[in-house]
């Protein structure tokens, strides 16, 4: 079987020349053992600002297991990995998508071949613990899940886009075709037989994290708004109980106005005409937020632009 690794990079000058040898290791000794018969290995470079490129360039010239796409800009993680998961889709049997700074243990991949041969057609790396992330890195990522549950996305609990997958399901993948993706959402919703494989997760091998706290919070609200509705029927929930309030609320006045009670009452007043007004706003803007993705998506621009490919022919449609 043929195996593609699919690696997305930015700025990981750092770290890539060391990644780009234990994966060539890897595939060798996976060739070697007889788990593949054919194995590449290609980098995607997200638009990098540092030698990254030319790093790639390099390690394709030294050996042709390695292949580099280069995005004619930076389109974030998700992006990148769909560009190269798409581009190889027509050669592989299966591909595996990991990090650069191989925080994912790449010898989970071996299990991971062995579940596909099994008949699973998705494979989930899930990390059996998060001991190596820093406390704040931990609760908030647990926060995230939470969070993705409670607002209808459906995710593989501590897995991030470490997985495996076969060729009918990146063929399945390819027919999504919105614009705002988040695979680790859009990839249980393929279906198949899928399995998860548990892995330590390590620290990164060197260079700093590209997801920072206000990267991970536009990721899980690109989440939310893009794969599930639900923050909108919460509004209307809210909206709903809102009135049978003021209902209440009205009777409960008139009735104090017949007794003779006419205190005029400021403070509620100004205190209810803030609230009614910042639940409107809150609504409004999470309105817009959906009315701004159906409006770029159907502009149908592509999700990604590759500027050059090293090693391979470009899919017909996207030569
Ligand atoms: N990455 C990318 N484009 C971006 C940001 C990140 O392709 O705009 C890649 C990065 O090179 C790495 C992966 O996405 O291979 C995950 O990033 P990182 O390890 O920095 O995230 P963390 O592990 O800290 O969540
Ligand atoms: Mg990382």
């Amino acid at each position: 079987m043929n195996l593609f690794l699919v690696v997305p990079c930015y700025n990981e000058e750092e770290v890539l020349p060391d990644t780009a040898k234990k994966l060539l290791a890897k595939m060798e000794a996976l060739c070697s053992s007889g788990a593949i018969t054919q194995g590449s290995i290609v980098f995607v470079d997200d638009g990098s600002k540092d030698g990254t490129w030319a790093i790639i360039e390099r390690l394709h010239g030294e050996n042709e297991r390695f292949r580099g796409i280069r995005l004619s800009r930076n389109r974030g993680h998700q992006n990148a990995l769909l560009a190269g998961l798409l581009t190889v889709k027509s050669e592989c049997d299966a591909a595996v998508s990991l990090d650069a700074d191989l925080q994912d243990d790449i010898d989970a991949i071996d299990v991971m071949l062995e579940k596909y041969k099994e008949g699973y057609e998705i494979v989930y790396g899930v990390r059996s613990d998060r001991k190596k992330d820093s406390a704040f890195k931990r609760t908030t990522a647990i926060a995230f899940y939470k969070l993705m549950r409670a607002m209808g996305v459906e995710l593989v609990y501590n897995h991030a886009d470490f997985r495996l997958m076969g060729r009918r399901a990146l063929d399945a993948l390819e027919t999504f075709p919105e614009v705002n993706i988040f695979l680790r959402g859009m990839v249980p919703m393929i279906g198949f037989k899928s399995a998860t494989v548990e892995y330590v997760r390590g620290v990164r091998l060197a260079g700093e994290s590209k997801y920072p706290f206000r990267k991970m919070l536009e990721f899980s609200f690109e989440g939310i708004t893009s794969l599930s509705v639900k923050p909108i029927r919460v509004i209307t929930t809210v909206g709903i109980l809102m009135f049978l309030f003021s209902l209440g609320y009205l009777v409960y006045s008139l009735v104090r106005y017949f007794c003779g009670f006419t205190v005029p009452g400021w403070t509620s007043t100004v205190i209810s005409i803030w609230a009614v007004g910042g639940l409107n706003m809150l609504s409004l803007g999470i309105i817009g937020e959906y009315i701004g993705k159906i409006y770029l998506e159907t502009k149908k621009r592509p999700r990604y632009i590759i500027d050059t490919y090293l090693g391979g022919d470009l899919p017909k449609d996207r030569a």
